[in-house]
């Protein structure tokens, strides 16, 4: 069944349920109403049947008797007297049946002859007792003659009260008399059916209230949770899918092709130097860009494809079917690279493009997209545009996946440590630095260098978790070297990836506050490669730290191909020469060269010069001899963990020098 239909329906039954539930309550109020009616009639017609008896014994029947207590007897004309009364009384129909009783309950007189010098039964014993007192009693009863016929219900209102006769009044005996219930009934219910018919039409409107309410509140509700699940699942700038739809859009695309037999695409795209416009020309002019481009990026995809945005400036391309991938990709590349008008602004972007494609390379949403990921990546670091996943692009293989899977909580449970080695100030011999390296405390494979994990972490986004992890826990330690690392400061190394998240510099910056460390004391190492990646977003973020008073240094200088042109244009404090030239700049004269050519061009630009890999006394006297400022290297020591430092530092030595 369509997902629409199962939707309604459901919507169908919960309205039915709540329309039933309303009716039953609307009911039972009813039935409330109805019982309550009952006892209302029958306390105003006994209250009606009371007040006639009354009438009847006061202004009929009392006048008629001379003042003897019934005790006596009637004397033959108020016999008469009341033969004649009781006569038209029963013939018109007011009266059912009417006795007369002494004061002790014996029947004197009787309409109908029934009952008479019979005293009082067990059945109206305590009326009769009650009417002698002077206490009216009355209730609703059926004649014997009316059990075979006639409705159910009660017939007649039978009432016992008090004959007042003689001068002064005395109460002589008791009147017994039934009168038909029917007419009392209607009387009353004349009076107090409007009133209830009221009630039941209120009651009517009542339902029909609800049931509008909850219908508008129903529909209201619908609209909304669609408008919820809208904007769960769409971005809220571009309106394209986000994320989460973009996962199951791609499911469902996989399942149609495995059932077609048709391959699908799935891309990633990243903007490059978008943080640029970004800082440069505002967040709300970023904006209006990625909305223009999200537009012109769906003009030119067809209605069975999909574009979403996956955050900051990285979008998905799914596309079902397709012949020529790269070349709608490559397409889709030209639509970014055209120029969009943000007010008078003419703009121009460019982005880096991976593709997989399944079920061939994978079948998994979560594996494909990491692998359109790394494709994404690898086309970044070596500008090429758009780039297909290859397995020799990936450093994943299962134990791989396996131990990315693992990082993450490695990072969460503080599996992570850092060693810290000395950087020894050449010409004083004193250690002024520290750079932090990271290593990972694996439960079952013991402790893991970076190079087995970085480049998996670097694939992911596992890599900002990761340096934020180092970023604190580098700074938190410089507070604790204790007493003469006052002054010490520390380097921590960041991947390419860092710089390209927004908001990277700002998260180094809280970290420095949190620690309570001047920003001096940290020196961020960023290698010429991670340079390289997007040069132009690489050189804001670098000002960014620069401008909050953060050092920066360039690692591995000399393995990459920096331009000395953009080198110039950075915020640089330090270069550290790729150990390969130090290592064996003794055995290689060009290494030596080179190392000598990097100490001049840095001195030259204004930066002190590290030369790392120094391990022998020999080649730290070569480095001197270049004006080199720094050197690091395991002639001095290798990497330590944080607790082992101060106690180093408190006995080292700087004969190494001499
Ligand atoms: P790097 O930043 O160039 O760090 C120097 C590396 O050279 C360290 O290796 C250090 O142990 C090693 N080293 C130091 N002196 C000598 C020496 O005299 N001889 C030799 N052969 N090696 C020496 P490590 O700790 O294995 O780190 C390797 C690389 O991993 C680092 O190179 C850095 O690029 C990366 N790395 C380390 N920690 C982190 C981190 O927290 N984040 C990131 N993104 N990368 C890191
Ligand atoms: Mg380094
Ligand atoms: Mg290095």
């Amino acid at each position: 069944m369509a997902k629409g239909t199962r939707w309604r329906d459901s919507q169908v039954r919960l309205f039915a349920t709540f329309a039933i539930i309303m009716l039953v309550a609307v009911l039972l109020l009813g039935l409330v109403l109805a019982l309550s009616y009952r006892t209302e009639a029958e306390r105003r017609g006994l209250a009606q049947g009371v007040s006639e008896g009354v009438l009847m014994a006061q202004t009929a029947i009392g006048p008629l008797l001379d003042g003897r207590p019934l005790s006596q007897g009637l004397d033959p004309s108020e016999t008469a007297a009341m033969r004649r009364l009781v006569r038209t009384a029963t013939q018109s129909g007011h009266v059912l049946r009417l006795r007369l009783r002494d004061l002790a309950g014996n029947v004197i007189f009787s309409n109908d002859g029934s009952g008479l010098h019979q005293p009082a039964n067990s059945d109206n014993r305590d009326e009769i007792r009650g009417a002698a007192n002077g206490v009216v009693v009355a209730r609703l009863t059926r004649l014997n003659a009316d059990n075979a016929h006639g409705p159910l219900g009660p017939s007649a209102v039978e009432i016992y009260l008090a004959l007042v006769a003689g001068s002064p009044g005395h109460r002589v005996g008791i009147l017994e008399v039934y009168l038909p219930y029917t007419p009392i009934r209607h009387d009353v219910a004349a009076g107090i059916n409007g009133l209830y018919r009221n009630l039941a039409f209120g009651l009517g409107a009542l339902y029909v209230l609800l049931f509008a309410i909850s219908y508008t509140v129903g529909r209201k509700l619908r609209r909304q949770v669609k408008i919820n699940a809208y904007i769960a699942e769409h971005d809220a700038l571009t309106n394209l899918p986000n994320r989460m739809l973009f996962h199951r859009l791609v499911e469902a695309a996989l399942l149609r092709g495995k059932r077609d037999s048709h391959p699908t695409m799935i891309a990633i795209i990243d903007l490059d130097r978008f943080k640029e416009i970004n800082d440069t020309l505002g967040h709300h002019n970023g904006d209006r860009l990625l909305r223009a481009l999200s537009d012109n990026m769906i003009s030119h995809l067809n209605d069975t494809d999909a574009l979403a945005r996956l955050g900051g400036d990285e979008f998905g391309v799914l596309l079902s079917n397709v012949a020529e991938p790269e070349r709608v990709l490559l397409q889709l590349r030209g639509v970014i690279e055209d120029e969009i008008n943000i007010g008078d602004l003419p703009l121009s972007l460019e982005a880096s493009i991976g593709y997989v494609i399944a079920p061939e390379q994978g079948t998994n949403v979560d594996e494909l997209l990491q692998l359109a990921d790394v494709a994404m990546y690898s086309a970044k670091a070596q500008h090429l545009g758009v780039v297909r996943y290859d397995p020799s692009q990936n450093h994943y293989d299962a134990s791989n996946l396996a131990l990315v899977a693992e990082l993450r909580q490695a990072i969460d449970s503080d599996q992570l440590v850092l060693h810290y080695q000395p950087k020894i100030t050449i010409v004083t011999g004193r250690i002024d630095a520290v750079e932090a390296l990271v290593r990972w405390q694996h439960p079952t494979q013991g402790l893991l260098y970076p190079d087995r994990f970085i480049p998996l972490a670097e694939q992911t986004d596992l890599i900002d978790k990761l340096t934020e992890w180092v970023v604190h826990r580098a700074l938190e330690d410089l507070t604790r070297f204790g007493p003469g690392a006052e002054a010490l400061t520390v380097a921590v190394n960041v991947s390419a990836r860092n710089l390209g998240r927004a908001g990277f510099a700002d998260k180094v910056v809280k970290a420095i506050e949190a620690a309570g460390v001047a920003p001096v004391r940290l020196f961020v190492e960023v290698t010429e490669t991670t340079l390289m990646t997007d040069p132009i977003r690489a050189a804001s973020v670098l000002h960014e730290l620069d401008g909050a008073g953060v050092r920066i240094s360039i690692d591995d200088f000399g393995s990459g191909q920096t331009s000395l042109r953009y080198l110039s244009t950075l915020p640089i404090h330090e270069l550290k020469i790729d150990r390969s030239f130090i290592t064996d700049m003794l055995e290689h004269p060009s290494h030596a060269a080179i190392v000598h050519s990097i100490v001049e061009l840095g001195h030259n630009l204004g930066f002190m010069v590290v030369g790392e890999g120094v391990e022998t006394q020999e080649v730290l006297a070569n480095l001197a001899s270049t004006g080199c400022d720094i050197a690091q290297g395991y002639l001095f020591t290798r990497p330590m963990p944080a607790e082992q430092l101060a106690p180093w530092l408190s006995h080292y030595n700087p004969t190494l020098l001499a």
